[in-house]
């Protein structure tokens, strides 16, 4: 399941970067459906604020971003666009996260930055 975040003051300018955001998913984000994860309805403005959060705390404007609920590893391996620190220690922790608690899925976010206007 994924979820695009626009950011409509942002998304005429540039972008210039990206970071990985990942996250254990809160027990409240999802249901299990006929033994499947389905994101409750909270979760969009969850990754909302989310994303602009992540965006402020790290000084960058938000021009968009990219959220998955997932549990697959391979997913998450995906994710790392950004070789920095950051970023590998965040997929590096899910990794550990998806290993010890099969079945609790992780929010993964792909934030992408917009440049000055
Ligand atoms: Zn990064």
């Amino acid at each position: 399941m994924s979820f695009e975040i626009l950011n409509a003051k942002a998304l005429l300018r540039p972008v210039t970067g990206m970071d990985t955001a990942i996250i254990a998913s809160p027990r409240k984000a999802y249901e299990i459906v006929d033994g499947r994860i389905e994101p409750t309805e909270r979760v969009h403005q969850d990754v909302f604020t989310l994303s602009f959060d992540f965006a402020r705390n790290l000084g960058e404007t938000l021009h968009h971003a990219s959220w998955t609920m997932t549990v697959d590893p391979e997913v998450l391996r995906r994710s790392l666009l950004h070789d920095c620190e950051m970023c590998r220690q965040g997929v590096e922790a899910g990794l550990a996260h998806l290993e010890t608690r099969p079945g609790q899925p992780l929010l993964v976010g792909i934030l992408f930055w917009a440049g000055r206007a």
